[in-house]
């Protein structure tokens, strides 16, 4: 299995936490059909994405992108010891396999510079922090982390309605422990890293392009979730916050790649998860390479 690409100055290691059966396909989309699953079935069985009894096959990793000057890491995935009791597969979980996973790809904790968050769902954030003596710390002790200012608005406000856990565990002691940057869309890392705004799937979602004066590789987070949505742009999950949004975003995303060189490194697709984006009828595929 690909764990690592270069394209060129930038490397870029996938570091794996789950791959594993999600969600029903028909529960997760709405406004899918049977009709419409039975005609794109084989070719999802073929990728990965879906498993014998028509659940979606979801990966769960981070990207570490080592550009000349820094290691930045994207979307800190779900984590250890954290109460996700939605989620049994989350839910306190103990493994070390994302820790192995980093070590790895040759990562200690303390080399990160930076953490990206392309939003702050619950499998985006996890690894911001960990326990120690009963408290949560960040996991990366070097690293500024770095939330975009109208996601994190938007969970601030959501979160003094009711507590929010995954933000209350791993995106507030960041702050606390004062290694958060809020950020405005123009935020750059030297010239290396872009936002590109990207609503829908949550109100301050954000894609990260890399690449000096090009985008040599983009970032997408949960723009999008299964190759089906390439086919299908229009198809939103039931959790997207704003599903006429998402669609909308999704299609300009994968228009605005669509036949360039770009390597697309999605968030949740199966192995190998990236791929250039080409045009296919009405709609999209993302080739591996
Ligand atoms: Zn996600």
């Amino acid at each position: 299995m690909s764990l690592k690409f270069t394209v060129g100055d930038l490397t870029i290691h996938r570091i794996i936490e789950q791959e594993t059966s999600f969600l029903p396909a028909l529960d997760m989309f709405p406004a899918l059909t049977p009709e419409q699953l039975a005609e794109n079935r084989a070719w999802m069985r073929e990728a990965g994405a879906l498993d014998a009894r028509d659940t979606l096959v979801l990966c769960f990793q981070s990207y570490v992108v080592k550009t000349p000057h820094h290691t930045i890491l994207v979307d800190s995935c779900i984590g250890n010891d954290k109460p996700r009791p939605l989620r049994p597969k989350w839910n306190m979980k103990t493994d070390n396999g994302y820790m192995r996973a980093l070590a790895s790809a040759g990562f200690s904790v303390d080399d990160i510079d930076f953490v990206m968050c392309t939003h702050l769902h619950v499998d985006h954030v996890g690894w911001n922090t960990r326990l120690e003596n009963g408290r949560w710390l960040p996991t990366f002790p070097n690293a500024r982390y770095v939330f975009g200012r109208s996601e994190f608005d938007y969970w601030t406000e959501q979160n003094a309605k009711a507590e929010v856990p995954p933000f209350a565990d791993s995106v507030l002691p960041v702050v606390a422990a004062k290694q958060a940057e809020i950020v405005r869309d123009d935020y750059e890392i030297g010239d290396h890293l872009r936002i590109l705004p990207t609503p829908g799937h949550t109100p301050g979602h954000m894609a990260f392009a890399f690449g000096r004066g090009r985008d040599l590789a983009v970032v997408s987070g949960d723009l999008m979730h299964t190759p089906l949505q390439t086919r299908y742009p229009e198809l939103s999950p039931r959790f997207d916050v704003d599903a006429a949004q998402a669609a909308k975003t999704r299609r300009a995303f994968l228009e605005r790649y669509c036949d360039t060189d770009t390597l697309c490194c999605t968030a949740h697709f199966p192995s190998p998860s990236t791929g250039k984006i080409r045009r296919s009828g009405k709609g999209f595929t993302c080739e591996a390479v």
